[in-house]
């Protein structure tokens, strides 16, 4: 996969005309999201936004935000000029169908030692979600009440529809 990325930047850069840029999102958004594969060059356009525009944080089910997803977020707002949160989640997440015993085999198969896995709740490790609605609401209640994210900044809740890409409002605070 190296070889086949490497050779695609070649082609790439000799087409592509640079140009200097803000790192200061255009549109003072935020996205947290998903990583699912099937949002990549798909999310943005049906947001109409575009290169420059927003801070987009992904990881597996925009779930388990605590640590890492509250510091981007807040780092957006203090230092990056973000006006305004959204947390996307999206139709067929597959963090809402793990199977922590399918999970335990693949992890021990891989070479994970199983007296580790014991020692953590394997389904909270993971962030595996009960629902996608209930999981973007959820997220934007944590998001909200985190001491570190100032009051006036609103945070809205929406998914997405992956097969056509509409929007559904979850939560506004507008
Ligand atoms: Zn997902």
């Amino acid at each position: 996969m190296l070889d086949y990325v490497l050779n695609a930047n070649k082609d790439f850069t000799q087409k592509f005309e640079p140009k200097k840029m803000s790192f200061i999102p255009q549109k003072k958004l935020c996205i947290v999201t998903c990583m699912d594969t099937r949002l990549t060059g798909f999310l943005e356009d049906a947001l109409g936004i575009g290169r420059g525009d927003a801070k987009i944080i992904k990881n597996a089910g925009n779930t388990n935000i605590d640590r890492d997803v509250v510091r981007s977020v807040a780092i957006s707002i203090f230092l990056l000029e973000v006006e305004e949160v959204m947390v996307i989640g999206h139709t067929e997440c597959g963090m809402a169908n793990i199977k922590p015993e399918k999970l335990e085999k693949s992890m021990i198969s891989l070479g994970i030692s199983s007296d580790e896995i014991k020692k953590i709740d394997l389904k909270e490790w993971i962030g595996s979600i009960d629902n996608e609605e209930s999981n973007v609401i959820n997220v934007v209640e944590k998001i909200k009440n985190s001491p570190f994210i100032p009051d006036h900044i609103p945070i809205h809740g929406l998914i997405i529809d992956i097969e056509n890409g509409a929007l559904k409002v979850l939560v506004d605070s507008r």
